[in-house]
């Protein structure tokens, strides 16, 4: 089948991946001149940095889809997963570790929150009691519910909200936690902690996400046959029948196509229909802002390669040496301010956590602030997702925003890929 996609983004190329690999004949349009959307490579001409990502990303041990993407492209030898999750927590000057060693699941898990000390002897075990809870219950329960009514229900205090829930909810969701719906929490927590048998750790790639995904996608895309038309923005779909029977981009139209994989975020795509229930639902997304600093220095002073900073403007901290990134999200607020602002609360939030940061020490320092970086994960916008679905036979929509059941992630838009290009083969086929 003649396969186009449209966005090529991680989504889209999951989609043009698995459709190339199943035998279709795909082409890819981008607007932008490189691939990879939220996750492409960013270079700093006449700076030390190396290639960076559009914004610092981490990965977790329950991405399945992602990895197993990554091990049909051969990328994910590359990818080097840590042993053991290790995270150090600053609050107040002090430190404490979560830290789960090297026991199987799920003792590694257990072994963590035991050793963690900034939370009580009680706070541990309602926190163990609300795990175990989530694990076994049905989450269409708590969709009446806010956040914090349901964590206060279930013993979790202030202390382990703002010490823990807040950096892990932040780090999924990027949306304040008294937004969170809890349906879409629920589940992503029995799959982050409970789905896999596998021991549960977080962490940031050591390579730039280009050559994990992006890269070794589009030489499997081309080495089958598909074509890649970069710089090329679709401006217009012309629909007929109920069918989708002209591309239109900024250089050209192209009809030669039996399916279309539209894998562009929720606002873009709106833009390409005429006025009905999907463009308006289409338009009725909101976002979350992510705000990510790249710094070198010129003397590391960073021990630890995994930081969360309790009651502070920045909520990450990724050691990578000589360099580390600073990770400030869904801080409307922040994101809003111009780049002198954002780089003096950078600094002077480093200043107020580690004594020995002094800005003589700076060599440079990159910030990408994207408003965009992912839609918010509240119970309006998550029963939005459910609304979306193609009333065109031929198109399919893919993206971290649609209706996978996970938040919008680099996880959620290769399984939405996988799971448009699993429509095309098991489904479509038998429509047209
Ligand atoms: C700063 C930041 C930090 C993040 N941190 C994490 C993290 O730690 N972990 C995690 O899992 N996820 C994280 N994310 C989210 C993750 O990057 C996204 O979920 C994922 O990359 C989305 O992929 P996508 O293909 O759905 O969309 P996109 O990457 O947005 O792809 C859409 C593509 O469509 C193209 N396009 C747009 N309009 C047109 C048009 N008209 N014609 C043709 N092409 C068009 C765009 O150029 C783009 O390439 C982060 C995102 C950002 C920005």
């Amino acid at each position: 089948m003649r396969c186009a996609v449209i966005g090529g983004g991680i989504a889209g190329l999951s989609a043009a991946v698995y459709l190339s690999d199943a035998g279709n004949n795909v082409t890819i349009f981008e607007s932008a001149g490189t691939a990879g959307g939220r996750i492409k490579p960013v270079n700093f001409p006449g700076s030390d940095f190396p290639t960076l990502d559009y914004g610092q990303h981490a990965l977790a041990t329950a991405y399945k889809y992602t990895f197993r993407l990554m091990k049909k492209l051969g990328s994910y030898e590359l990818l080097k997963v840590p042993n053991r999750l290790d995270i150090t927590f600053i609050k107040d000057g002090e430190r404490a570790k979560f830290t789960t060693g090297y026991l199987p699941y799920p003792f590694d898990l257990l072994l963590g929150i035991m050793g963690f000390k900034f939370i009580s002897g009680k706070e541990r075990r309602s926190l163990i009691k609300f795990l175990l809870f989530i694990k076994n219950s049905d989450e269409s329960f708590y969709t009446s519910t806010d956040l914090l009514t349901f964590f206060s229900k279930h013993n979790q205090s202030d202390n382990l909200i703002t010490t823990f829930w807040d950096k892990v909810i932040l780090s999924i969701f990027n949306t304040p936690t008294i937004d969170v719906d809890p349906q879409l929490f629920v589940s992503t927590m029995r799959k982050l902690f409970f789905d896999k048998k596998d021991n549960f750790i977080v962490f940031p790639p050591r390579r730039p996400l280009s050559e994990l995904l992006i890269s070794p996608a589009l030489d499997f895309i081309t080495s089958h046959g598909g074509n890649v038309r970069l710089s090329e923005r679709v401006v217009n779909l012309s629909i007929s029948e109920n069918n989708i029977k002209k591309i239109v981009t900024e250089k050209d139209e192209y009809s030669d196509f039996d399916i279309v994989i539209l894998a562009l975020p929720p606002d873009k795509a709106a833009k390409l229909f005429p006025d009905s229930e999907l463009k308006h639902n289409l338009e009725c997304f909101r976002f979350s802002p992510i705000l990510t600093g790249y710094v070198k220095v010129k003397k590391p002073f960073l021990k630890e390669k995994m930081i969360t900073l309790v009651n502070s403007k920045i909520d990450w901290i990724f050691n990578f040496g000589n360099y580390f990134s600073v990770v400030v999200s869904a801080n409307k607020e922040i994101s809003g301010l111009d780049k002198k602002e954002q780089k003096n609360i950078i600094f002077s939030e480093l200043n107020k956590f580690f004594p020995v940061f002094s800005i003589d020490n700076v060599l440079d320092l990159k910030l990408i602030n994207e408003k965009k970086s992912t839609i918010m994960s509240d119970n309006l916008i998550n029963r939005l997702r459910d609304k979306i679905y193609s009333p065109y036979t031929n198109l399919i929509f893919a993206g971290d925003w649609t209706n996978t059941d996970l938040p919008a992630t680099i996880e959620s838009a290769v399984l939405s890929g996988k799971n448009a290009a699993w429509r095309v083969e098991n489904s479509l086929k038998l429509w047209t």
